[in-house]
């Protein structure tokens, strides 16, 4: 399972950089990553990826993400397959744990120890998405994984919206197609929500 797991966190990882790089060029956007930010982005990711090696191996012995599709052939026919309601159910649970977290590591008393450094700069490079302490990385990845043991997926279907939510959440912290997270940095106590701003317009945080 190893193998396995080994290469879909590494088609995650090196496939959401790579659409993020490319997007962002073509929207003619300047500095994906600060110069001096690069080794903790670097320690973060390496980090963010061997946790997530060892998740996704545990997950696939307990059969809560299954149908290993190693072939491209395999994996044509099984995104016919993909069950996007449950798709949907377990973004939006995503959604609704990130969002909660991510409201109480604004409380004063987490705020300078988890969340600080991420809201160190005012303006944000895509490069700035993993630029923040190990806890609050950690914090990330419990978010992404715990619907998961609600809504059992395909590793495929969970590949599939780990690729987009990584994607997209290097492109949010610029202002290229979807400026909802770099007003949260402007702002800090408005869109606390990862991609969707769904419980920002329910709970009102939304701007
Ligand atoms: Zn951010
Ligand atoms: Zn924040």
């Amino acid at each position: 399972m190893i193998f396995c797991s080994l290469q879909i966190n590494t088609q995650i990882y090196g496939g959401s950089l790579l659409f993020a790089f490319i997007i962002f060029k073509l929207f003619q956007g300047s500095i994906f990553i600060r110069n001096e930010n690069i080794q903790i982005l670097l320690r973060n990711i390496l980090f963010l990826y061997l946790e997530s090696i060892v998740i996704t191996d545990a997950l696939l012995e307990n059969q809560l993400l299954y149908d290993k599709t190693n072939t491209i052939e395999k994996s044509m026919q099984k995104y016919e397959d993909a069950n996007i309601q449950k798709m949907g159910l377990y973004i939006l649970l995503m959604e609704f744990i990130y969002y909660t977290v991510h409201r109480i590591i604004h409380h004063r008393i987490f705020y300078k120890w988890i969340h600080k450094q991420h809201h160190e700069n005012y303006s944000v490079v895509p490069g700035d998405a993993f630029y923040s302490s190990l806890i609050e990385n950690n914090l990330i990845l419990f978010s992404c994984y715990l619907p998961i043991l609600a809504f059992p997926l395909s590793a495929l279907e969970h590949k599939s919206i780990m690729i987009f939510y990584n994607t997209s959440f290097y492109l949010s912290h610029s202002d290229i197609v979807y400026n909802h997270h770099s007003i949260h940095h402007k702002f800090h106590h408005y869109n606390y929500s990862l991609l969707l701003p769904i419980f920002d317009i329910i709970f009102g945080t939304s701007k």
